[in-house]
């Protein structure tokens, strides 16, 4: 099983779903069309390609990292630690927050797919049943 051909399939798998994907998720679909690869080859191409700038990999809260592929525009997310609802946010608030941090810091920001917990507006007016 040449690396090339997982990387590829890693890819294809991430293009296709456009969602954040466990590594097991994504062995998951790889496995059907490369049954000859195992997980640890899979998780160490999702390693570089992270570091690689291709996928983020980041903690949304749901007990294991997820994947996705960074498109062209970076986006972030806010969680809701409740419902789990997640909301997209793209391009503008957050490119602001980061030019006025990288402004006040000296910092180059490289975090391209910033994840950030609390609860959304319908949770606040319906406080869960205990
Ligand atoms: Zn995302
Ligand atoms: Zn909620």
């Amino acid at each position: 099983m040449r690396a090339s051909s997982v990387v590829q399939a890693i890819l294809e798998v991430l293009e296709e779903e456009d969602t954040h994907l466990t590594s097991r998720e994504i062995y998951g679909r790889i496995h059907a069309r490369l049954p000859a690869v195992n997980p640890s080859t899979v998780y160490r191409a999702l390693e570089r390609l992270s570091q690689e700038g291709v996928v983020s990999i980041s903690d949304m809260g749901l007990g294991a990292m997820v994947y996705e592929l960074l498109s062209a525009k970076n986006h972030h997310h806010l969680i809701c630690q409740q419902c789990h609802h997640v909301l997209t946010l793209e391009g503008g608030e957050t490119n602001e927050l980061f030019s006025k941090l990288e402004a006040s810091t000296g910092y180059r920001l490289m975090t391209n797919h910033l994840v950030l917990f609390g609860i959304c507006p319908h949770c606040q007016e319906e406080p869960p049943e205990v």
